[in-house]
């Protein structure tokens, strides 16, 4: 048999905080056990339980300067007051051993990567709260953010929810499982198509010999 590895898919989760993006990332990494989560770098500060290198690597504003100025940025931007960015080098490494690699990034990250060079990998998805009511009582229900960060962000809400039509796929995470179940579907209908499997030509000619036999 040929060796059929295809490239992986770089796939960008985007939505409004709260409508639930962390926790369908995290169904599907338990779905896939292959799929990689990019971990970003950000000039915030951790939450209660968060680790340096887990959810991010939490950097001192002129360390992630430093990393922007050296090129190891697949896309940055600020979000909140805070720098945030993806470095390129675990990405790449992984797209090329034929891994799918999660970026949870917001639109602007979003428009950064599918203008780069990764640019054919990506398949973008963004996440829809199914009300703005259901998108506050969730980050409410975090409780790590004060009120004045919640406002904040239900005014970045807006902002990132105008930004949809800029993504191949939308899911409205009304119901967990059948967003997840949603997710799972366009990943295997991505994984299939056929510009993705660079061994199907030699494949098709193995069934050929077959034929002639
Ligand atoms: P949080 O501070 O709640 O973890 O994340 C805030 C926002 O920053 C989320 O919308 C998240 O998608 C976005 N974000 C996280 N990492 C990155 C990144 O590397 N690049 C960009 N552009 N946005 C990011």
């Amino acid at each position: 048999m040929p060796e059929m590895r295809r490239r992986g898919l770089l796939i960008i989760l985007s939505s409004p905080s709260g409508a639930g993006k962390s926790t369908l990332a995290r169904r599907l990494m338990a779905w896939d056990a292959s799929l990689s989560f990019s971990v970003s770098a950000t000039t915030r500060n951790p939450r209660p339980g968060e680790e340096d290198g887990r959810e991010y690597y939490f950097r001192s504003r002129p360390e992630f300067e430093a990393m922007v100025a050296a090129g190891e940025m697949l896309e940055h931007a600020e979000v909140f007051g805070n720098l945030y960015g993806t470095p390129s080098a675990p990405v790449e490494a992984r797209l090329a051993e034929g891994r799918d690699v999660i970026l949870d990034i917001d639109w602007q990250g979003g428009q950064q990567v599918r203008r780069s060079r990764l640019a054919q990998d990506v398949v973008s998805i963004f996440i829809l709260p199914p009300s703005i009511a259901d998108l506050e009582r969730r980050l409410r229900m975090r409780a790590q953010d004060s009120d004045e960060v919640i406002a904040g962000r239900m005014a970045k809400s807006r902002d990132e929810i105008s930004h949809w039509g800029e993504y191949d796929y939308v899911v409205i995470n009304r119901d967990i499982a059948a967003s997840e179940a949603e997710l799972v579907t366009i990943l295997q209908a991505e994984r299939a198509r056929a510009v993705r499997q660079p061994g199907l030509t030699e494949f098709v000619r193995g069934l050929n010999r077959e034929f002639e036999a």
